[in-house]
């Protein structure tokens, strides 16, 4: 077999047999399909896309490239979760230990930072101490003993996906719904949960922009999830605007918290909650959503789920202060600007994408793979889409390491805001579940 055959296959038209797309998995990791070839590869499929046997073939290919997490030794349904990223979202850091509070184990394998939008682990690094970094024994032992653990992904988890990634990440070959669902779905399978919530988003600041693409990317993992034996519903939620009202790491990580303490804004709960409802029943089966709602309600308002936060995160190694008083153990940016309302009347767009960048910018993410990210750094919506507010009243405050970067930030959220003279009705940010 060669791969500029294959290359060619794809480039016309052709389908792929499981052989082939074997060899240009393991070809690549071990050398025989070399960088370009593979980056033609997936621009090939990024114009003629991949068919479901296809599919499951590069999923299986990529799952069996590197360990497998086996979590068969705890004897329950243990479940997990994704986003496919957004500004702002904080869901994980709420809903492991929520789910955790009304016994069901969690076991997540989280990323960093991509682009604009924010990583699990550059969040939870914002509490000091927090070890992300954890062999597979003693992650499994944490979910046995503390209910939820979350972590980095293994180096030798799915080691196809992390070297595809990087090629795809630099040669526009992102956006092919067959290459994101076998990369996502290859790291949830290899994980070792049985069931799972993938929150799909969509809006200006997703990888899908239109209501149809998130369906297809949800149809695609989900497909690859019965197919592989788990449980899965895909959820497809709105991100046209940051989800809350904190983009960048502490203040995100202070957020997750006050949804725990049932003080948090309405759409992050409402997705916290409702993916805590689901995972709840993807692991006891016959539980109605009525009796699921009612034990995470119960969890939040008894301050059980507070309680599973701080023994999660100190089981980590974090400071568990960071739970209830996050800014007497995580730093606070120097500088704080407010973003002043230019008009009087109804926010309709406070755009993700911008938001997101902006808090790039000021350095709460990376321009570069492997940039340290500035943990206290971000931005705090005081006004969200739907909100009145009144000329030089502040849309957002800018958290800024200095004056400088504070004014460029201010500028860019400025401008990703609309203020317009009518009321405005917001939809739900849950759009569809797919159970
Ligand atoms: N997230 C992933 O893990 N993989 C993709 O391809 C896109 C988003």
């Amino acid at each position: 077999m060669r791969a500029v055959d294959l290359i060619a296959k794809k480039r016309d038209g052709g389908t792929h047999d499981a052989a082939e797309i074997r060899f240009l998995v393991d070809g690549f990791l071990d050398g025989r399909v070399a960088p370009e070839q593979m980056s033609a590869w997936c621009m090939a499929v990024v114009w003629r896309g991949l068919d479901d046997a296809e599919i499951d073939a590069l999923c299986a290919a990529m799952v069996e490239s590197g360990d497998v997490v086996d979590l068969a030794s705890l004897g329950r349904t243990v479940v997990d979760k994704h986003s496919t990223g957004g500004v702002g979202d904080k869901v994980t850091l709420a809903l492991a230990p929520l789910v955790a509070a009304c016994g069901v184990p969690v076991a997540k394998m989280s990323g960093r930072g991509l682009g604009h939008t924010g990583g699990t682990l550059d969040k939870l690094e914002a509490i000091p101490g927090y070890r992300i970094a954890i062999p597979i024994p003693e992650f499994i032992e944490l979910v046995r003993d503390v209910g939820c653990a979350v972590v980095a992904q293994t180096k030798q988890l799915v080691p196809a996906d992390s070297k595809i990634y990087a090629l795809r990440d630099i040669t526009g070959t992102v956006s092919a719904p067959g290459l994101i669902a076998t990369s996502v779905m290859s790291k949830k399978l290899a994980s070792g949960a049985g069931a799972m919530v993938l929150d799909v988003k969509v809006g200006d600041g997703a990888f899908c922009r239109t209501v149809d693409e998130a369906r297809e990317l949800a149809r695609l993992m989900h497909g690859l999830g019965d197919r592989a034996g788990r449980r899965v519903v895909c959820e497809i939620t709105r991100m046209d605007a940051p989800l809350g009202r904190a983009v960048g790491n502490a203040l995100e990580v202070a957020e997750a918290f006050d949804v725990l303490r049932g003080t948090a804004p309405a759409d992050v709960t409402e997705v916290t909650r409702t993916s805590a409802i689901r995972l709840l029943t993807l692991a006891e089966p016959g539980l109605a959503d009525d009796d699921a709602g009612t034990r995470v309600d119960e969890a939040i308002a008894s301050g059980r789920a507070l309680a599973a936060a701080r023994r999660w995160v100190a089981a980590q190694g974090g400071d568990a202060r960071a739970v209830d008083e996050p800014w007497e153990v995580m730093e606070r940016a120097p500088v704080q600007h407010a973003v002043p309302a230019p008009r009087g009347g109804y926010v309709e767009e406070a755009g993700a994408l911008a938001i997101g960048l902006a808090a790039v910018r000021l350095g709460a993410g990376r321009s570069r793979p492997g940039e340290a990210v500035d943990h206290a750094v971000g931005i705090v919506l005081a006004a969200k889409p739907g909100d009145a507010v009144e000329a030089g009243a502040p849309l957002a405050t800018v958290h800024a390491r200095d004056t400088a970067s504070a004014w460029a930030a201010a500028a860019d959220v400025a401008a990703a805001y609309r203020v317009g003279d009518t009321p405005v009705t917001v939809p739900d940010v849950l759009l569809e579940t797919i159970a």
